[in-house]
């Protein structure tokens, strides 16, 4: 179990995907009460330029499929 990447610091609630961490980064704030977000400190360094592993989709759906026409 991963720790952590995002953390609400007034319902506790806590986000361990890193596409919940992205869309978390662009809202700015607890979706679910509106508090401050805490961000673990892995999370923070490798916000800046690393994309994300996308584990979660199928080949195709990163590569493309290819355009016949
Ligand atoms: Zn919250």
């Amino acid at each position: 179990m991963d720790p952590a990447l995002v953390s609400c610091t007034s319902c506790s609630r806590t986000w361990h995907s890193r596409t919940m961490a992205d869309g978390l980064r662009a809202i700015g704030r607890c979706p679910r009460c509106g508090g401050d977000l805490e961000w673990s400190a892995s999370t923070a360094e490798a916000a800046s330029d690393t994309p994300a592993p996308r584990t979660d989709q199928a080949p195709h759906l990163v590569l493309g499929v290819p355009r016949l026409g």
